[in-house]
């Protein structure tokens, strides 16, 4: 099979029928063999059964339905765990990704090498409240992923070589970072192509302004499993030194000047009365935090049944 064609949706009724028959002319036309998978997200406006009828006329149409809302990474993910296509195409269910730039995604990826060529909405049909803290946002996750080549990382519409789609794992609301993802799992081909975007036809987004707090934090847990997923003490360890270090000098500032104050008649230092004393107190306190973290995070990393799995590019 050539392609498989990912779609999550939430409350997509009125396009759906639309988006299925586009995606089955562009597959005649260019005479791909093709499964489209509809993961549906908990909807309760009758999506559902849309995608049954569909699916009658159609063979190569199958669907998947959750028993409540999970969101958009859940469904993405379930999706991958079922694409069988040799190219893996993933697209928002609303008509604003078209479904006319698949033929060149699936050259990118079968010609060119791309193992993942994500979509760029260069001219975006989506108002300013979203598309400058988007603009933000991106140059946030390129700097903090290392992938500079990327300009729209949310992109729903992207293409992946079927190995990258079965070696990561999106949960939460991790597709934001798929990329990210991809490049942690040694999938470092990671290319981009400039897509056509429509404003949306039918129905409304289903995010707010949340999406920005929440990818932010998102990508901070990413950047932190990334850099000391394996080796948490390395991070706490050093944390918790450099705290150490700052305590023990002050608490040695604190001895000399008692020492001198003792041997003076003039000079009468209290201990408790210097701001030594305290950052002493504090640093120590933090410190042996970070130090403990640290174990406490070794220890589970050495609990976890997925302590030794290692991606395997190839053995015989
Ligand atoms: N979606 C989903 N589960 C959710 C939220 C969204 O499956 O909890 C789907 C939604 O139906 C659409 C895609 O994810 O197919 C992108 O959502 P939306 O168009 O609302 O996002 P936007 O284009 O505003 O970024
Ligand atoms: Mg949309």
């Amino acid at each position: 099979m050539d392609i498989s064609i990912v779609i999550p949706l939430f409350n997509e009724a009125e396009s759906l029928p639309e988006l299925t028959q586009w995606i089955q002319r562009v597959m005649k036309a260019n005479g791909f063999s093709y499964e489209i998978l509809f993961i549906n997200d908990g909807s309760t406006d009758g999506s559902w059964s849309v995608i049954e009828s569909l699916a009658e006329a159609d063979p190569a149409i199958h669907g998947v339905s959750f028993s409540r809302n999970y969101g958009k990474s859940p469904a993405l993910n379930t999706g991958f765990r079922r694409a069988q296509g040799d190219v893996v195409i993933t697209m928002d269910a609303d008509l604003q990704d078209s479904p006319d730039e698949i033929p060149e995604l699936y050259r990118m990826i079968t010609v060119e090498g791309y193992d993942l060529v994500s979509g760029w909405k260069k001219k975006r049909y989506d108002p300013l409240s979203k598309t400058i803290p988007t603009k933000l946002f991106n140059a946030t996750a390129r700097k903090v992923s290392g992938i500079h080549n990327l300009h729209d990382f949310n992109c729903g519409l992207k293409a992946y070589r079927n190995a990258v789609v079965k070696h990561i794992e999106v949960y939460g609301d991790m597709h934001r970072y798929i990329p990210y993802l991809a490049k942690n799992a040694g999938y470092t081909k990671i290319g981009e192509k400039v897509v056509q975007h429509q404003a949306r036809k039918y129905g409304t987004t289903k995010f707010g302004l949340d999406r920005f707090v929440n990818g932010y934090l998102d990508l901070g847990t990413l950047w932190f499993q990334t850099r000391f997923g394996i080796k948490p003490m390395h991070l706490f360890g050093l944390l918790g030194s450099l705290m150490f270090i700052v305590g023990f000098i002050a608490i040695l500032v604190v001895l000399i000047l008692k020492c001198i104050s003792m041997g003076s008649e003039t000079y009468h230092f209290y201990a408790t009365k210097s701001v030594y004393f305290y950052l002493s107190l504090a640093c120590m306190v933090m410190g042996l935090q970070f130090f403990l973290s640290g174990f406490i995070g070794e220890l589970i990393n050495r609990n976890s049944p997925e302590r030794n799995n290692y991606l395997i590019a190839e053995e015989f």
